[in-house]
């Protein structure tokens, strides 16, 4: 079930129509559906079967709490890349010790509180990262769970903005280094080395850059196992992409196969296998609703200008990305061209370009597959408060975040006037 279908002209989600939601909680506003968040996960477990193994869904994708205790719910781990992100993670009922964290920048507060909360794993990007952790594990008295994340320059064919695995991006270890900090173990009194990472990019639609990226880390892994190094797992990272447009990405089948294959022909089954899924498993959860303010029309073009701004979704605006647009309710009549436009003053807060629709003013406006890097990386820009969210569970809805008010978009803040001198 996609979970989001039209019964006669008007868009459902689950067993809710869409303009029902918008009528009870205004526009514009995120709609997730539960059925098909749950769906992924299931898909990855299916496909993971007997193989020992751990799905840590990439917080940064969306970090709704609602959506995180679903995860929580089926038995997910969590990849965090930062204290904001644990605390959501304990907030939403997760289990700490199903936690990764991965980031170049952790602070030292940041790992002291993932310490103290029994985090699963370290993912360490650096040889002073690993220095600072074993000395914060060291006052604090435990022994830190690491693993290294390598990067092994391989070309994912994703956006320039989100490719990490190319020995010019700033993550993770040359592979080449790696047995050389592997083998600097014993100087660590307050690290055990655990498992090794790779994480090359996001939105990949290609198996080929995943195999390129296993056949170069799975053998490091197998050396430093025969060399004496007690790995217990192996983190592949997230990255698989989705459809927006015309794509063609693997399947979670095809590629958790794809892992499994490869982990099989370096004979490294045994070992627990970690995956960090972020847009696979929310992207195709979530819409953004937004309402046509006004029909404008200049000589050069027809402008659909709707309630929804880049600062709640900046994909288009931040990578040209494409991303469907269709009509909460199908009318009659013949479609148009549009350019469907936000009220942000920039001329990047652009939704889509030359969009054939059938709309007037007043109608909702769906933005499809905006479950992932939508909501979170949303901001206030142009004084904005943040849509509301809401999840969709068969005939029922919540809304799990309420719509941002003026009084938020100025919490903390106070004004100094200039000392008056007499
Ligand atoms: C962003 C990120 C992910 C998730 O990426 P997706 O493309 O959303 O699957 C996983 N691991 C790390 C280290 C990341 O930075």
């Amino acid at each position: 079930m996609s979970g989001f279908d039209y019964r006669d002209d008007r868009l459902f989600v689950e067993d809710v129509a869409l303009a029902d939601i918008v009528g009870a909680v205004g526009s514009p506003c995120y709609v997730y559906s539960r059925q098909v968040l749950t769906d992924a996960y299931r898909a990855f477990a299916e496909a993971l079967g007997a193989q020992r193994s751990l799905v840590c869904y990439a917080v940064k994708a969306n970090g709704n709490l609602a959506l995180l205790a679903t995860l929580a719910d089926l038995g997910a781990g969590f990849d965090i890349v930062s204290q904001g992100e644990l605390e959501r993670v304990l907030a939403a009922g997760g289990d700490p010790a199903r936690v990764v964290f991965s980031g170049v920048g952790k602070t030292e507060a940041e790992m002291r509180r993932a310490l103290e909360v029994g985090i699963r794993c370290f993912n360490v990007e650096s040889a002073a990262e690993l220095a600072r952790l074993d000395s914060v594990a060291g006052a604090l008295g435990v022994r830190a769970p690491v693993s290294l994340r390598v990067n092994p320059d391989v070309d994912a064919g994703t956006h320039p903005y989100i490719a990490t695995g190319l020995k010019e991006n700033k993550f993770g270890i040359p592979l080449a280094e790696a047995a050389a900090c592997y083998g600097q173990a014993a100087r660590y009194t307050h690290l055990s080395f655990v498992g090794i990472d790779c994480h090359i990019g996001s939105q990949l639609t290609e198996l080929r850059p995943f195999a390129d990226a296993l056949d170069r880390v799975l053998p490091e892994a197998a050396r430093l196992r025969r060399a004496g190094l007690p790995l217990t797992h192996i983190d592949v990272g997230g990255g698989l992409g989705v459809r927006y447009r015309d794509e063609r990405p693997p399947t979670i089948a095809a590629y958790v196969a794809l892992v499994r294959d490869r982990l099989a022909a370096h004979g490294l089954q045994d070992l627990e296998l970690v995956l960090e899924p972020g847009r696979a498993l929310v992207a195709a959860a979530g819409v953004l609703a937004t309402r046509v303010e006004y029909i404008k029309e200049t000589q050069a073009k027809r402008f659909a200008i709707v309630d929804a701004g880049m600062n709640d979704l900046i994909r288009p605006a931040l990578y040209g990305a494409w991303q469907n647009l269709t009509a909460a309710r199908r009318r009659p009549g013949p479609a148009r061209e549009y350019d469907v436009v936000g009220p942000v003053c920039e001329s990047a807060d652009t939704f889509g370009r030359g969009r054939m629709l059938a709309i007037e003013p007043g109608a909702v406006l769906v933005i499809g597959a905006a479950g992932s890097y939508g909501f979170a990386m949303s901001s206030q820009y142009n004084a904005r408060p943040r849509p509301a969210e809401v999840l969709v569970d068969g005939a029922r809805f919540h809304v799990v975040r309420r719509r941002e008010t003026y009084e938020d978009l100025m919490r903390g803040e106070r004004v100094v006037r200039e000392a008056r001198r007499s």
